[in-house]
């Protein structure tokens, strides 16, 4: 096999078009052989529950990294698509009774996909649409009047009405997820610093995310509210981007890299005890700072001070005394479903704290799913990548989500809330999916839910 020593390295892809992984940062031997081949990870895994073949299960993933480490397989267009049909949930590292780190064999081996496997054209287009828009609130801005329109002038309703979007099913499953427009997001600034109510106990950072900040700008409100309600004073750098997640978990490792500089550096003077995050997938991708930046001596300390401050919002209210008042935001007793985030957790280890806080409001009943660990196929941009796996999820979740008898589905994730809005709407079911922190946030303000 044709693999180049590290001196032989280059930068250009065209230049490292090889059989096997390159050799910046393939997946590390001494993981993959921690793997005892139990297969005890099969039944969690998502893609092998739907697809049903070894290869795309964690085990046969683990396999095929072996096999082309050692040289038996290479990275090719048979070899790729397996590692392309992992949603990156991470269930199989919650599974796993050795203790293997897939979650690192699979970062390590994306970066290796995107260098060496060539793509499409079609590919190409879609991913470039992805990964220079989504990650840029700003640039995702300029269409959001336009998007804004498409829904309000009935174009949309005439487009679905059509049918015309089959002959794009990429298209079709980005349309599909698209949630109802409020221009009000497209003008909407934070102050930088905003006082805690009463006695201030912490200095936290917030996060604002991108497709939190411009769809579900509710929920960035309702963060603010709650914490100052629990005497935070918050700080909001007006600098702040992406938090690299949609890169970082598509293989896109420079603009990975370069997009959580930009994060840490627009916290590097703030003076803050903690960084808060309320998006699930975002908050795994910030708390693995010191991984993106392993390679960068300038920056890796920086970085893991960053990942040192960083807590998920529910983790962070429920570490901390919680002061605020709760009134109930129903006359009568409401149920109410929490539907576990992949990157919370698998990815962060926190399924507890996010239920007790919802325990907290008077008159809620909290009700559990079938399958709770499995995968709503959002998993960042695979329900746009891999629509046909991703649907057959999100038919599975929201039919669990809705058996509990739920009025309410609360979820911590933008991705997961815009799949499982999608989903309620093909089942034609008008149910509220909302933030756990905005039932909190209702609940401080003694106001009833609409
Ligand atoms: S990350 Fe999820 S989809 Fe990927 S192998 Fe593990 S369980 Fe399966
Ligand atoms: S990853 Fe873990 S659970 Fe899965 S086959 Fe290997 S050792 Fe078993």
């Amino acid at each position: 096999m044709n693999i180049p020593n590290t001196s032989e390295f280059k930068n250009n892809p065209e230049e490292n078009i090889i059989k096997g992984f390159d050799f910046k940062n393939p997946p590390s031997q001494s993981l993959v052989d921690q793997c005892v081949h139990c297969g005890f990870c099969l039944s969690t895994c998502p893609s092998y529950r739907i697809m049903g073949k070894e290869m795309d299960s964690p085990r046969g993933r683990i396999y095929l990294m072996n096999a082309i480490n050692k040289g038996e397989a290479n990275l090719d267009d048979t070899t790729a698509p397996h590692f392309d049909s992992c949603l990156g949930c991470l269930a199989c590292v919650s599974t796993c009774p050795s203790g293997v780190q897939y979650d690192q064999l699979i970062a390590a081996v994306r970066p290796q996909v995107e260098r060496n496997q060539p793509r499409n054209l079609w590919e190409k287009f879609l991913r470039s649409i992805i990964f220079n828009l989504f990650p840029y609130a700003q640039r995702l801005k300029i269409f959001l009047p336009l998007l804004w329109f498409y829904q309000v002038s009935g174009l949309q309703t005439l487009v679905k009405k059509i049918g015309f979007l089959k002959y794009f099913p990429r298209i079709a499953s980005m349309e599909s997820i698209l949630p109802p427009i409020n221009l009000k997001s497209l003008n909407k600034k934070y102050p930088d610093i905003i006082p805690s109510k009463g006695e201030k106990k912490y200095r936290v950072g917030v996060v604002l995310g991108c497709v939190q900040r411009l769809f579900f700008d509710s929920v960035n409100e309702a963060t603010v509210r709650v914490l100052t309600a629990n005497g935070c004073e918050v700080v909001i750098p007006k600098t702040q981007g992406c938090c690299a997640a949609l890169p970082a978990h598509q293989g896109q490792e420079n603009q990975a890299q370069s997009l959580a500089r930009q994060m840490i550096d627009s916290f590097a003077d703030t003076e803050v005890d903690y960084i808060i995050i309320n998006a699930a997938g975002c908050g795994h991708t910030l708390k693995e700072y010191h991984h993106i930046l392993a390679d960068d001596p300038q920056y890796l300390s920086k970085a893991k001070d960053f990942v040192s401050k960083v807590k998920d919002i529910h983790e962070f209210l429920a570490q901390i005394e919680f002061t605020a008042q709760l009134s109930p935001i129903t006359t009568d007793q409401v149920k109410v479903v929490y539907q576990d985030a992949c990157h919370l957790l698998h990815g962060q280890k926190i399924s507890l704290q996010p239920r007790q806080l919802l325990q907290k409001i008077p008159n809620l009943e909290l009700k559990e799913p079938l399958d709770n660990a499995l995968c709503c196929g959002s998993a960042g941009v695979y329900n746009l990548l891999q629509p046909e796996v991703a649907n057959e999820l999100g038919e599975q979740k929201v039919r669990n989500l809705l058996n509990t008898g739920a009025e309410i589905i609360a979820s911590p994730n933008p991705g997961c809330s815009l799949q499982i809005m999608k989903h309620l709407q093909l089942q034609e079911k008008n149910i509220k999916v909302i933030h756990p922190i905005e039932l909190l946030d209702y609940a401080i303000r003694g106001q009833m839910l609409q």
